[in-house]
């Protein structure tokens, strides 16, 4: 244990810090629920601030006006900060090494102003990492926390927009770095960011804050994590699609990764093994109800669950087939998930018959594009877009039929635990 007393650790995503009453919540949280031992809070971009920062970024990067858009962004998080810290002027007066929320903006101002034309998705890193930095910053100050820059110690390599973590490294400077802050106190952190060795900063794909939680949890030893969400725990569908949706009291790390490997948007899928690693059982619990007993998931056994329904939309369903219609071979197969690598679409579902092969696969024209290009000599390829995929897990005949009627299936699979669909 490298801790005198046990250490947990929060995760509060973007809905839970989208404005100044949703951060006056979380500091209840963290006051009531949060006393008792050490404390290191993990927190996302407010709101919807990172797709605003895309855009942005985006803009600029394209050579177009930007700054309407960056001046809102700004204005919001300062009245956020002012309506939380009335008599804090939020200058540059700031005597700590913390850099304050006016020198977080001017970087962010400088960072666009100053953009090369070089690795689009490097230039990404740097500007989009930008609303995790502002949101600790004003929920260190309104809870009086220690703020924790994670880039220098959450290691990561080059992969941009999806860096992967050197687990020694990280590891190694979180254990140094982190027990001392906590022994003062809580520590407030940014999800969804790295570092690489350079020095620049990196991302671990869009909504990996909960990953960051789990990574700091497995370095650190913590007793537990716990993700604050606006639903009640690990429910058995999106409430958002369906009406009915049943809570998991209790739930594996096995069935937990299952469901996010799907796309049940709950927890992102990096974050159980990690955890599951180290047996640290992850909380999710409701920033509304925050006394309601959530989902416990940790390593258990339990009976068969009530049906899990998930839905991926914007999907492309993608055929290949041979073009001198000699079967769909090994070699074949090769070339087409060589390809698929190399342009970085994952399969999401595939099948295959003798002379065509099918895969599923999340839209991106870029990417698409990239793909059609690489095979198109060897293959005729046929490809839809704008499709869903629906995933039942624990089946059973009620479910499946309540999900496929009045839809047209083009492409379905079964395996004993799940059922899936492709439809339009
Ligand atoms: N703010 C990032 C995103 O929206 C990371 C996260 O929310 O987990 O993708
Ligand atoms: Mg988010």
């Amino acid at each position: 244990m490298l801790h005198s007393q046990p250490l947990k650790i929060y995760k509060f995503g973007g809905a839970s810090v989208k404005d100044a009453g949703a951060i006056s919540n979380l500091g209840r949280i963290v006051r009531t629920h949060g006393a008792d031992g050490h404390l290191l809070i993990v927190v996302s971009a407010m709101g919807k601030t990172t797709n605003a920062l895309e855009e942005i970024f985006q803009l600029a990067y394209t050579g177009q006006e930007y700054t309407a858009l960056l001046k809102q962004l700004t204005e919001f998080h300062r009245s956020v900060a002012h309506e939380l810290l009335p008599g804090n002027n939020h200058d540059v007066d700031n005597p700590t090494t913390e850099p304050s929320l006016e020198q977080l903006l001017e970087q962010l101002g400088d960072r666009l102003a100053t953009l090369s034309t070089g690795d689009f998705n490097k230039q990404y890193d740097q500007v989009v990492s930008f609303g995790e930095l502002l949101a600790t910053r004003i929920v260190a100050s309104a809870l009086g926390a220690q703020w924790l820059d994670c880039r220098p110690l959450l290691r990561t390599d080059h992969a941009w927009r999806e860096g992967r973590l050197d687990w020694p490294t990280t590891e190694r400077n979180l254990t140094a770095a982190v027990p001392a802050l906590l022994a003062h106190g809580p520590v407030v952190t940014q999800g969804f960011l790295g570092g690489t060795a350079s020095g620049h900063t990196t991302t671990l794909g869009r909504e990996g804050s909960d990953y960051t939680a789990a990574i700091f949890a497995y370095c650190l030893g913590a007793e537990s994590v716990t993700i604050w969400k606006d639903v009640a725990g690990l429910l058995n569908a999106d409430p958002k699609i369906f009406d009915d949706t049943v809570r998991y009291p209790e739930i594996s790390y096995q069935e937990t990764i299952e469901m996010a490997y799907y796309g049940a948007s709950v927890i992102h899928p990096k974050t159980i093994k990690p955890l599951a690693v180290r047996q640290i059982p992850l909380y999710v619990k409701s920033f509304v109800d925050p006394t309601a007993e959530g989902t416990k998931i940790h390593d258990c056994r339990h009976g068969l669950l009530v049906p899990a329904f998930i839905r991926k939309v914007n999907q492309c369903l993608i055929s290949f087939e041979s073009k001198d219609l000699t079967f769909i071979s090994e070699e074949n197969l090769e070339v087409i998930f060589g390809a698929l690598a190399q342009v970085r679409l994952k399969i999401n579902l595939m099948q295959n018959s003798a002379i065509s092969f099918s895969v599923c696969t999340d839209f991106s024209t870029y990417r698409l594009e990239k793909l059609l290009a690489a095979l198109r000599g060897q293959f005729t390829i046929h490809y839809n877009t704008d499709l869903e995929l629906y995933t039942i897990k624990n089946y059973d005949t009620a479910s499946i039929q309540r999900l496929t009627k009045d839809r047209e299936l083009l492409l379905e699979q079964r395996t004993r635990q799940t059922f899936q669909f492709v439809c339009r």
